[in-house]
């Protein structure tokens, strides 16, 4: 399944030079300038001790105001934690502050019900205050000496509830800013106004399919200073946040080097993120994407928790000023949706009777249960024919390989416990992508056949937005299976197919 791509991957972006920027080009390379340019911020001591403050009771990114109210309810002294308001639907959404400076920042996430990442920073943020007699004594009396810094997590508790991006109105909160027609985007505005917030942190998630620029990278992180009006104007207080913005990609590139995308900075006159930035707080908007291997985001979010707590230190320190624009310039723009969780290359794929060359682009969509607490994966060809500008988390060369819509198994296996006991891997050598059960199973984990009912058959054939299993075969030999959006190399993948097996 995890194809490797580093090669090709160096083929493309050697491929792409001209059409990037030299600037651009170089901002994803971190060079001694930019090594200077972190004006001692502790984040490597941050990164490396996350795991002692990370909140452990969350683990994945869907869960609830219900998940997360307690751990807001339990802060002590110094947090002054009060409800802000509340939703649509009557859940409280919080607002918690600590320091006592002069400096006012504020934080709102997941404004967007769906976008969680950085509620999980946040009640890692939370830990971190709360902690003391760690190496970290002198930076927490610093911030909280500086700033007066409040939070606002899961501002759209209604919409965390359903996983989806509006609140209970079906409104999309980022489009009310100056209607305020949804309390939530009340209670946002109110606890800006009040503490007149110098500095503000907008954030969010963003497609996991954005690329970095041009390059074979995901945008991991998307950043953005919004624009406050359409001319794209510079003030003090948007050139702050540019600033701040040139620092945060710094530290990011030690991790995520050439991961990280600039948002579309065109103006939004109803966005929040373009008001606030208006109404003279400079405003930072981080976006979490994709990254490999991360599908819960838990590393994005050890990012966040870094990157965040790094920012409140060039604040306190007023090191951004020794920042530069340009810095934020140099970063690229995120490329589009160029990315696909499975690319399967160049294979022959007959059509009434003629083979012809085309590439395959999955994309796996979430489908959910249990209250929109799990999901389960279910696949479809995004793109179809030559997709040789596209990149994927996964892929498969298939030049010379015929693509064999997958079969039915013959028998019909009893139950999955009968079905684990079978050698898989040989099953799709056979070409079989699909055995069915008299009896269903409950879990619905990544499985590397398709389990059908007893009395269903299965549609595999080859098209654009189906979701066709199949084989790919030269002269007769089966090398590669893709069962439900993954991909399967049958000499390199026999341990990972035994170990889905095994954790079914
Ligand atoms: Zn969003």
């Amino acid at each position: 399944m995890r194809i490797p791509i580093a090669i090709f991957a160096l083929i493309l972006f050697i491929n792409c030079e001209n059409a990037t920027s030299e600037a651009e080009a170089n901002a994803n390379e971190p060079s001694s300038t930019q090594a200077k340019a972190l004006y001692n911020i502790p984040y490597k001591k941050l990164y490396d001790s996350y795991d002692n403050y990370k909140e452990s009771s969350i683990k994945t990114r869907r869960f609830k105001q219900t998940d997360i109210a307690p751990l807001i309810q339990r802060l002590k002294a110094p947090f002054k934690v009060s409800k802000a308001g509340a939703s649509v639907e009557g859940r409280d959404i919080y607002r918690v502050s600590i320091g006592t400076g002069p400096t006012q920042v504020l934080l709102w996430s997941q404004m967007h019900g769906d976008e969680s990442t950085a509620t999980m920073a946040l009640m890692d943020i939370f830990n971190f205050f709360s902690k003391n007699g760690d190496e970290f004594d002198e930076f927490r009396q610093k911030w909280q000496r500086e700033l007066t810094i409040t939070f606002i997590p899961m501002l759209n508790p209604d919409g965390a509830d359903r996983f989806s991006r509006r609140n209970a109105l079906g409104i999309d909160l980022n489009r009310d800013a100056l209607r305020l027609q949804s309390p939530e985007s009340q209670i946002l505005k109110k606890v800006r106004d009040e503490l007149n917030a110098d500095w503000g942190f907008n954030l969010h998630d963003q497609s996991r399919y954005y690329s970095a620029g041009l390059n074979p990278k995901t945008a991991t992180i998307s950043v953005l200073a919004p624009a406050y009006n359409y001319e794209k104007e510079i003030n003090e207080v948007r050139g702050n946040a540019m600033k701040m913005i040139g620092i945060l990609n710094n530290i990011f590139q030690e991790y995520i080097p050439g991961q990280v995308g600039r948002y579309d900075d065109a103006h939004e006159p109803r966005a929040f993120g373009d008001n606030i930035q208006k109404w003279g707080t400079s405003t930072i908007l981080i976006e979490c994407g994709g990254q490999e291997n991360d599908p819960e985001k838990q590393y994005i979010r050890k990012l966040n928790y870094v990157a965040l707590l790094s920012a409140f230190d060039a604040i306190a320190s007023k090191t951004y000023t020794q920042s530069d624009i340009n810095a934020y310039e140099q970063i690229p723009f995120n490329g589009g949706s160029n990315f696909y969780d499975l690319i399967v290359r160049e294979a022959e794929v007959q059509k009434d009777g003629k083979w012809y060359t085309f590439d395959m682009g999955f994309r796996r969509e979430e489908v959910e249960y249990n209250g929109n607490r799990n999901y389960y994966y279910k696949a479809s060809i995004a793109e179809f024919g030559d997709m040789s500008i596209f990149y994927a988390y996964d892929e498969i060369n298939a030049k010379g390989y015929r693509a064999i819509p997958g079969k039915v198994y013959p028998s019909i296996v009893q139950n999955i416990s009968a079905l684990k006991q079978m050698n898989i891997a040989n099953i799709l050598a056979q070409g079989y992508t699909d055995v069915r059960l008299r009896e269903l199973p409950k879990s619905k984990k990544v499985f590397p056949v398709n389990i059908i009912a007893s009395n269903k058959s299965a549609s595999n054939s080859i098209y654009i937005y189906g979701n066709p299993s199949f084989v790919l075969q030269k002269n007769g030999q089966t090398r590669y299976a893709v069962v439900n959006g993954f991909g399967y190399d049958l000499e390199e993948d026999k341990d990972l197919i035994k170990q889905l097996v095994n954790d079914f």
